[in-house]
């Protein structure tokens, strides 16, 4: 049995997936817990900046669990973008019925690794300003688990850390009770590793990181499910037990 707790529909500005395309996707991939995390991204460059409405996402979900919620576990999320920067409107957002939340670095003021700005910084240079927005938005916290730890490896195709501030991004997320995701998405996109790959994985565990949740990250129904064999391996590996969450609660399985 299979589980992906990240996908993308077209209640996020970069996917135009229907929630029942991924479901009869899941059924036929032996696939039995989905939870729909759509964008909510609040900063003005960004693409998708107030695209998301709660409402309509909703409607949709409520339908589709109707229609196949016996067959299979549909849950509710979003993946929040620099929720330290908008610790309001994760709250109001938390009135919803969500069972997940992701909580996500996509950009550091006005920079996302795009091409242009992969020329203007290093990859160590762009890392230094990751990291600290990654601290800061665990410090504030309001959400469940971490997104793609280190996102700017899906564009940079590397990756630089200081061992002891990953630690403390480490310390600070299991003092608030939230965890990590292992995000797949880099491996469609031609990389070796998974978000996170196996050395921060490990610097998880040892930092007293119990629990991991696993996603695609698809933005694109095709795509659920993709390497969750890999993940799944790569966690206990590391000693790190599969989790999902139901209404806010981490459910171990
Ligand atoms: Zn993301
Ligand atoms: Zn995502």
């Amino acid at each position: 049995m299979k589980i992906d707790y990240h996908i993308h529909t077209e209640f996020s500005c970069d996917s135009e997936a229907k929630m029942e395309n991924y479901v009869k996707q899941a059924l036929g991939r032996d696939i039995r817990m989905l939870c729909f995390t759509d964008h909510v991204d609040l900063n003005p460059d960004d693409y998708g900046y107030n695209y998301y409405s709660p409402e309509k996402y909703f409607e949709a979900f409520r339908k589709v669990k109707e229609a196949y919620g016996e067959q299979l576990m549909l849950c509710s999320g979003i993946e929040f973008g620099e929720p330290h920067l908008y610790a309001d409107t994760l709250k109001r957002l938390t009135t919803y019925p969500y069972d997940f939340i992701i909580g996500s670095i996509h950009w550091i003021g006005n920079m996302f690794p795009c091409q242009k700005v992969r020329e203007q910084y290093s990859a160590k240079e762009f890392y230094t300003l990751y990291w600290k927005e990654v601290l800061n938005t665990v410090k504030q916290g309001g959400f469940d688990a971490l997104g793609h730890i280190d996102f700017p490896k899906r564009y940079y195709g590397e990756i630089y850390y200081v061992d002891a501030e990953i630690r403390e991004i480490f310390k600070r997320l299991l003092d608030k009770e939230m965890i990590i995701e292992i995000n797949t998405s880099s491996l469609r996109k031609g990389h070796t590793e998974t978000m996170p790959g196996k050395d921060l994985l490990q610097l998880y565990a040892d930092c007293g990181g119990r629990y991991v949740t696993i996603g695609s990250d698809a933005h694109v129904e095709q795509d659920v499910g993709e390497d969750y064999e890999t993940a799944k391996s790569l966690a206990e590996m590391c000693g790190l037990r599969q989790v999902v969450y139901r209404e806010r609660k981490r459910v171990i399985l």
